[in-house]
């Protein structure tokens, strides 16, 4: 059985930001586990890194100070470019009137294509300088008192410290090892909401501001923007899929469309304590109503009240093709709970104010759009640690909503471990 000082369990922006915190220090009985041949996070899927507090931080977790304090590493690794915006004051003051915030973010942008060369540019150091990776390869279960780290293989390892950084979609797994380990946790919150998509030349503030953040009033706001060659995906979950989206740089094969999340933050208070249950109920829902896929429907059709059918998306009346194709077409109405709805539909209604265009009739809207993130265990310090040397970073532990504060959260972990 191999034996490490540190256990890191996956590779993504959490699990890189613990490795380079540890070998920074000279630790490097460090193993990193991955199940994947590559990361499969977000540093791979788009990659845009946003280096303002406090997008991606949760503030519970984060001040400006600690967040802007650890940013200044992750700038030194992922050596970002910062992208320039245009016109800014124009359109926050046109936002600032509906009482609409548009946030100043400095950002970089990868794409698709280009990320997984930064990826295995990162791994290339972090084994140079002596850490182990095991990728393909599955973390199947912890187990604190044995201080063992079980593998899917059949396998276990043993370690001094495990840090597990398993990301949103580890959101099972993680509540797992937490029952398993007597860790208690909160899951009360959840983003819903719908993806967007529209040609360019509707939403041309994407040619000033890559991916502009509105925040609107009940909790609606803009998130994860993409052009150029853009494309809207779905992601698998257990019993449903969600929708996203992602670009390739901006010169490989552009289709002149523009894809973004309306996201809601709902809270949810006793007797229903579970965003992740609440988020699976309405998943399978919409599944159900759209025969096992996303549903999509075109505004034109949504502002009549009438479902889209595939006559709606055949081109005669319309400019565009969609690019989740296998997306059901239907109504929105029937599958979305109605406050989300009415709330982020309000919230389009004064983007389509701030950027008249926005809500063509073309513009397809996809639903759902699903993050359950907020699965957070009870830490017993601001180091994310969850019993004396074993901690719970990233998504999947709530401590990040990004690339950059996933990375952050992995590296104060590490800060705990070598002091
Ligand atoms: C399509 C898409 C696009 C996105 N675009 C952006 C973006 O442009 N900008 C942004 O800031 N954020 C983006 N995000 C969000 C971003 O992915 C996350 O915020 C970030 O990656 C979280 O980092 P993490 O390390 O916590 O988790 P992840 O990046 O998800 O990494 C977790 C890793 O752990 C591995 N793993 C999980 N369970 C196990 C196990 N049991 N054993 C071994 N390995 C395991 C996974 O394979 C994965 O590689 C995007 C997300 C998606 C899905």
């Amino acid at each position: 059985m191999n034996n490490f000082e540190v256990v890191i369990i996956g590779s993504g922006p959490a699990g890189l930001g613990a490795a380079f915190g540890l070998l920074e220090k000279g630790c490097s009985s460090v193993l990193m586990i991955e199940k994947r041949s590559i990361s499969s996070g977000g540093l791979r899927n788009d990659c845009k890194q946003n280096y303002t507090y406090p997008v991606g931080f949760p503030e519970l977790f984060w001040t400006k100070d600690e967040a802007e304090n650890e940013l200044v590493n992750v700038e030194r690794y992922l050596n970002p470019r910062i992208t320039e915006k245009k016109n800014l004051e124009v359109y926050k003051k046109r936002a600032a009137v509906l009482g609409v915030d548009l946030l100043d973010i400095r950002q970089a942008h990868v794409g698709t294509d280009k990320a997984p060369a930064l990826i295995n540019s990162l791994m290339q150091q972090l084994e140079e300088g002596g850490i182990t990776v095991w990728r393909d390869t599955d973390a199947l279960a912890i187990n604190y008192e044995e201080r063992l780290v079980y593998l899917k293989n059949g396998k276990k390892v043993g370690f001094k410290y495990v840090i597990a950084a398993p990301g949103r979609a580890g959101f099972n797994w993680l509540q797992d090892v937490m029952k398993k380990n007597g860790i208690g946790f909160s899951d009360n919150s959840v983003d819903i909401g719908i993806r967007v998509e529209c040609s360019s030349e509707n939403y041309p503030i994407v040619k000033d501001y890559y991916d502009p953040k509105f925040v609107f009033p009940y909790k609606v706001r803009s998130f994860c923007t993409n052009s150029g060659a853009a494309h809207v995906v779905k992601e698998k979950y257990e019993h449903y899929y969600s929708v996203n989206g992602h670009s390739l740089s901006r010169k490989n094969s552009p289709n002149n469309l523009v894809n973004f999340a309306m996201l809601k933050t709902i809270e949810l208070t006793d007797p229903v304590a579970s965003g992740q249950y609440f988020a699976q109920v309405l998943g399978q829902m919409a599944m159900q109503l759209a025969g096992g896929q996303p549903m999509m429907q075109r505004v034109g059709d949504f502002r009549l009240g009438k479902r889209s059918n595939s006559k709606t998306f055949n081109g005669d009346l319309y400019d565009f093709k969609p690019t989740l194709v296998t997306a059901t077409p239907g109504d929105l109405a029937l599958a979305v709970p109605a406050k989300i709805l009415r709330h982020i539909w309000s919230s389009l209604k004064m983007l389509d104010t701030i950027i008249p265009g926005v809500l063509h009739p073309s513009t397809i809207l996809y639903y759902p759009e699903i993050k359950t993130y907020a699965n957070r265990p009870v830490f017993i310090n601001r180091f994310f640690e969850v019993k004396e040397n074993m901690f719970m970073v990233g998504d999947g532990a709530g401590t990040s909503r990004g690339i950059t504060a996933a990375w952050c959260s992995g590296a104060r972990a590490a800060k705990k471990i070598t002091g």
